[in-house]
Parts: C-alpha cells; sequence; structure tokens
C-alpha cells in the first residue's frame, strides 16, 4: 500500500470514517462493533513451480467483511504491497458501495503478495489456480463472488472460473464476475469503473451549477490503469478538457487540453504512459497540485495525505481509487471547501455491472451493451441521490454521507436478521 509512517494504515482510515458517521447517527454500538470486525478473514500459502523449476510459496488473503446484506462481493488484487490491513480495508470499502448501490451483496477483497511484472504468464496462472484451489470452499455464486482488481483482469477471471469449475465439476460462471465476453463476461464490464466515475462527476458538477456545455471545465487524472484511461476517455467524450494524466512511470499535463483517445491507445500498446509525447512532462505531485474544477485520483490509496492535502487547489475531486485520501487529510480538504465524492460511490460502477453479469450468469440471458449501461446509469444515480440528500440532511462531507447511508442499511438488515 502506499503509505508512509504518518498516515494512517487503509483500514485504520475507514474506523475513522465509520467513526464519525457512527457519532452522526448517534448509531448504537452493537452495529459499530459488528461493521469494525471481518466476519472471516482467510490467509492462504501458495506453493507454485516457477519456470525455473524451483518452488515458490506466496500468501494470499482473502477477506469477507459482511454478508448482512447477501453474498459477499469484491476484487482480487496482485500486487508487492498488498497486505492484511489493506485487504481488510478493501473488503470493509465493498460493503459501503455495495449497500450505498443498494446490491444484495456483502462485501470482501482478495490479494496475493506478488509483483505480477516479474512473472512469467504461466507462473501467474499457476499461482491463480493455487489461490482459486485454496479458496475453493470459500468462493460460490451464493456465498463470496471475487472480481479484478489492481493487476488483475478477465484472463485471472478466466483461470478462477475454469479452477473452480474443474474442481467442483459443472460450469459455474457466476462465481466470479469480470470475465471475458467469451466465457459469461459481461459487455461494459471493462469501462465500468470508469464510466461510473464519469457519471459521478457529472452529477457533481451538475449539484455544483457547472454546465460544461456553456463553461470550460477542466481535469486532472491520477492514475491510467483501467479505472483512469477510461474514466479520462469517457470525461473528454463528454466534452471536458483533460489537463493533465499521470500514471505510476511519469504525468503529463496540456494546458490546452491533452489528446486522450491518443494517450489511451498509447497506454494500451504499452502497458504504461511511459514515453508519451503529447504533453509536457511533469510530476505526479504537481498534477496533484493543479488548480483544476476535478481531480480524479484513481490509482492507489494515500495519494493525498497530510503531506499534500494543502496544496490541493481542485474545485471536486472524484475518487476513482479506493481510499485515495488517507483519513487525516479529510479536515484539510474539507476546510478548503472542496466538493468530494467519495471512492465508495464514485468507483461503485465496476460492482454494479458485477451485479448484472452476475444476473446475466444465473439467468443465463445476455443484455447489450446498451441495456447494461441503461440499467447501471439509475443505479447509480439513485445512489448519488441518496448520498447528497444525507450530505444535505446531516451537514457532512459526502463521504460521511455515503458512510451514513450505507450504515443505516446495514443496521436495518442486522436488525431484520434478528438475535446473535
Ligand atoms: N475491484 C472493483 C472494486 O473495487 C470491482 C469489484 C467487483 O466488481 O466485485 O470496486
Amino acid at each position: 500500500m502506499a503509505n508512509t509512517s504518518q498516515n494512517l494504515s487503509p483500514f485504520a482510515s475507514f474506523m475513522a470514517r465509520l467513526n464519525v458517521a457512527a457519532e452522526v447517527l448517534n448509531l448504537e454500538q452493537r452495529f459499530l462493533d459488528i461493521l469494525s470486525m471481518p466476519e472471516k478473514t482467510h490467509i492462504v500459502s501458495l506453493p507454485v513451480k516457477m519456470d525455473d523449476g524451483s518452488v515458490k510459496v506466496y500468501e494470499g488473503y482473502r477477506v469477507i467483511h459482511s454478508t448482512v446484506m447477501g453474498p459477499s462481493k469484491g476484487g482480487i488484487r496482485y500486487a508487492d504491497y498488498v497486505d492484511l490491513d489493506e485487504v481488510k480495508a478493501l473488503a470493509a470499502w465493498m460493503t459501503l458501495k455495495c449497500a450505498v448501490v443498494g446490491l444484495p451483496y456483502g462485501g470482501a477483497k482478495g490479494g496475493i503478495t506478488i509483483n505480477p511484472k516479474g512473472m512469467s504468464v504461466g507462473e501467474l496462472e499457476r499461482i491463480t489456480r493455487a489461490y482459486t484451489r485454496a479458496l475453493k470452499d470459500v468462493f460460490g455464486v451464493d456465498t463470496d463472488i471475487p472480481a479484478p482488481d489492481m493487476n488483475t483482469s478477465k484472463r485471472e477471471m478466466a483461470w478462477i472460473a475454469n479452477e473452480y469449475s474443474r474442481i467442483k465439476g459443472a460450469i459455474i460462471p457466476g462465481v466470479i464476475t469480470g470475465k471475458p465476453l467469451e466465457l459469461g463476461g459481461s459487455k461494459g464490464r471493462t469501462q465500468a469503473t470508469g464510466f461510473g466515475v464519469m457519471v459521478s462527476c457529472m452529477l457533481a458538477l451538475k449539484k455544483l451549477g457547472i454546465d460544461p456545455k456553456q463553461e470550460t471545465v477542466t481535469c486532472a487524472v491520477h492514475g491510467f490503469g483501467n479505472v483512469g484511461s477510461w474514466a479520462a476517455k469517457l470525461m473528454a467524450e463528454q466534452g471536458l478538457k483533460i489537463v493533465a494524466i499521470g500514471d505510476h512511470t511519469g504525468a503529463y499535463y496540456d494546458e490546452n487540453g491533452l489528446d486522450i483517445p491518443a494517450a489511451f491507445e498509447y497506454a494500451a500498446a504499452n502497458k504504461s504512459l511511459a514515453g508519451f509525447t503529447g504533453g509536457k512532462a511533469f510530476t505526479n505531485e504537481e498534477l496533484l497540485a493543479l488548480e483544476v474544477d476535478v481531480l480524479s485520483p484513481s490509482a492507489l490509496e494515500n495519494c493525498i495525505t497530510l503531506k499534500n492535502a494543502k496544496d490541493i487547489k481542485a474545485r471536486i475531486i472524484v475518487e476513482g481509487a479506493n481510499g485515495p485520501v488517507a483519513a487525516e487529510a479529510d479536515a484539510i480538504l474539507n476546510e478548503k471547501g472542496i466538493f468530494i465524492v467519495p471512492d465508495v460511490l464514485a468507483n461503485a460502477g465496476g460492482v454494479t455491472v458485477s451485479y448484472l453479469e452476475w444476473c446475466q450468469n444465473r439467468f443465463g440471458y445476455y443484455y447489450s451493451e446498451e441495456e447494461v449501461l441503461k440499467m447501471t446509469v439509475p443505479m447509480l444515480e439513485n445512489a448519488f441521490e441518496r448520498v447528497y440528500e444525507a450530505h444535505k440532511k446531516h451537514n457532512t462531507p459526502m463521504r460521511i454521507a455515503a458512510y451514513i447511508v450505507a450504515v443505516e442499511r446495514l443496521s436495518i438488515g442486522i436488525t431484520m436478521q434478528g438475535e446473535y
């Protein structure tokens, strides 16, 4: 995780905000206690035969934060910084995300501590299959449904679906979402998270009375992976001026607006923005500090911290990443009056289309892309509206409002389930 000693860890950030929401709601202690602890934490060892014949053992995680509202849902992340604290936080955010949108899911997350860039495709396939075997009794259409996250994609999802189906002796595509179209994936899933970021951005602009058709709206997008690149592309298509983009290799700026379709193609072909010549090269720190209308941190956790929060000059932040703002930075950004569309709302497009994929797998009928997007937009709009109402009603920032909406729903679910 992108964390330094002066920042709260991702799970501590989750807890800090949960405590604020609980205080606003005067929440009964039992609800707070239940949501403060994952239901189950699986830590698995994954022995893998490497290409050179040696065997290496990796550590994998699957944290089930909540199943109150339905089977747990959430992606699997491959990165060398993955640790239990991060996976716990990501799982908890999935619980909130699904509750904010009103999906019939709880929250989970998985991860393997590996550097996937240093591994061959064969090694990655073997570790993915080992992870699936280790969690064969955890994953399930009605129990726990994984999906892609950082450094995993439809390729890994296809391997998991295949390994799981082999073990169970039946074809069970609904055990995982984010699959290739050919293997029961949904149209629109690849761009879904970026699509949701764009939708949230447009809704935020509308709430603030900013009309991109009447005035130029400038944007900076931090992170140019699946989320950031699609968000930038779709926001540009809405007429927003993307003046800066950046990924782990560097950042690029053009005050007149970057050619986003060209950057999108470049990043897809080269796997990063390194060497992109379509703008003036500068740093990600400079990108984050730009005076723009919209900043979309769509890379990692803890990109905006106590260290740089004072430098942020954007009017609106739309969080494409999970947890890009450390909880300690909240007060500084709030004081500046920045309107923040929090992660659990802004990047919920991915899991929303995952839900539609799971539905399609269950009833065996597949929607057109148009149908998928037509169903996704009102779900995201409703979620935005509900959070915005809570923001007005409780006079809290949008982030706390999102926690409030989720916690209220979860508390009702917990109460209805009855005695412990
Ligand atoms: N990994 C994505 C997220 O953080 C998608 C999860 C899913 O589709 O289940 O929202």
